[in-house]
């Protein structure tokens, strides 16, 4: 028995098996490159659902890790560390918001805006205790907290979860029209997504994002963007929704904020919206840790310094043109913004998953969404050469997609 066999057992045979990860165990990485536990090597086209934009182990993201690890982790928000308002300043430099708050994983931040926005309608809207009503879209993915899943539009993610959180009404994603209509009196806040990425790269309409915007603000509703995902340059701007020049209420930072080391997620958002905090409201024991501060601040330096979000444009478009030449009878088509690609298979090409296995035998490893999508959400450090060579992989398996076989 190899030892990855040997650690893949023993990782079934105790944990919960709420995912099913490619059979490869991972040990160590640099960059775009990671290796596991015979030594092969592979190039990382997941990057953590972009998690790692910086890449793995980017040296100063750890230099800041280790250097802020010798000093002090954790303060708990009983106490002030010196590390928070340098994160602080760069949050609110980059997205425009003048105030943050600071969680751990993308859906404790989720959770802080939707209770923001309950707060706000009820204290400043003046909507009655109880009646605040948050409209979302159509195959969304906040994260996985039971209210958050109460207005998820996937079946899966709410089985056998119930009761579910009320409160929440759903729209076909990217349907101006259609929110416009599910505005009540008591609708406090619209959340979406500016690309959903779970769902299989869906990019909504030209210009909806400033339609929605505008929509909320004449109904007086909060617009709540959640770029956990597509923020930080992903999608070939800073924040996805500048692509609209859209400035949200509400943004919900996470994923990439952590540089791929820590979970660093925050909401930024209006006065108005902020001021409905007080103290004892809301908190984390880890939320905005210095620990965590000290790498947000890096993971952020890092972007700016190596111009990560100009790079992902660029190398973005080009990725796509080269995917679109692909000769292929199993693409559907290629869609995407920067490096957040996600490739279309047909019907008659088969399950994703197996496209998945073969390119992880081919030397990279990228994941499959839902039955037919694959998503390619590379590092931003990522070179040309580096996207030719794993356009060649695709290649390769994409031609001869019907003679691969699946594993269980
Ligand atoms: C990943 C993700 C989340 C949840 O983040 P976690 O850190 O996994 O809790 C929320 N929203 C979007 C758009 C995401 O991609």
């Amino acid at each position: 028995m190899t030892l990855t066999t040997e650690i893949i057992n023993k990782t079934d045979s105790i944990g919960a098996h709420n995912y099913k990860p490619l059979p490869v165990v991972l040990v160590r990485g640099e960059g775009v490159w990671v290796w596991d536990a015979e030594d092969r090597k592979y190039m990382d086209m997941l990057s953590a659902y972009s998690a790692l934009s910086q890449g793995h182990g980017h040296p100063k993201i750890i230099d800041a890790l280790t250097a802020q690890a010798k000093r002090i982790t954790l303060t708990s928000r009983a106490f002030h560390n010196d590390q928070l308002q340098q994160l602080y300043e760069r949050l609110v430099k980059l997205t425009g918001l003048p105030r943050v708050l600071p969680m751990n994983t993308g859906a404790e931040a989720v959770e802080t805006a939707l209770k923001a926005a309950r707060r706000w309608g009820q204290r400043v809207k003046g909507v009655p205790a109880g009646k605040q009503e948050i409209i979302v879209c159509t195959d969304n993915f906040h994260g996985r907290t039971i209210s958050i899943i109460s207005f998820s539009s996937d079946a899966e993610y709410q089985d056998g979860f119930g009761p579910l959180t009320p409160g929440f009404r759903i729209i076909p994603y990217g349907d101006a029209q259609a929110l416009e209509e599910a505005i009540t009196e008591n609708t406090v806040g619209f959340l979406m997504e500016p690309i959903q990425g779970e769902a299989g790269i869906n990019i909504p309409p030209d210009g909806f994002l400033r339609e929605a915007a505008r929509i909320c603000k004449e109904h007086n509703v909060l617009l709540m963007m959640d770029e956990i995902q597509t923020g930080f340059g992903r999608t070939g701007k800073m924040f996805c929704c500048h692509h609209e020049d859209v400035q949200p209420d509400v943004m919900i930072l996470g994923k990439a904020l952590g540089g791929g080391v820590l979970p660093v997620s925050a909401i930024c958002a209006t006065e108005e919206v902020m001021q409905v905090f007080d103290p004892g409201s809301h908190g984390s024991t880890f939320g905005g840790n210095p620990l965590g501060a000290a790498v947000a601040c890096a993971a952020i330096d890092v972007l700016l310094e190596e111009d990560l979000v100009a790079r992902s444009a660029e190398l973005g478009e080009y990725l796509m043109e080269r995917l679109r030449q692909l000769e292929s009878p199993y693409i559907d088509h290629v869609r995407g913004k920067g490096l957040l690609v996600g490739i279309v298979l047909k019907k008659e090409a088969g399950n994703a998953r197996r496209y998945s296995e073969a390119l992880m035998k081919a030397g990279m490893l990228c994941k499959e969404t839902h039955d037919h999508i694959l998503r390619m959400a590379p590092p931003l450090v990522i070179t040309r050469e580096e996207i030719d060579w794993a356009v060649e992989r695709l290649d390769g398996v994409l031609r001869e997609g019907h003679n691969l076989n699946e594993t269980k």
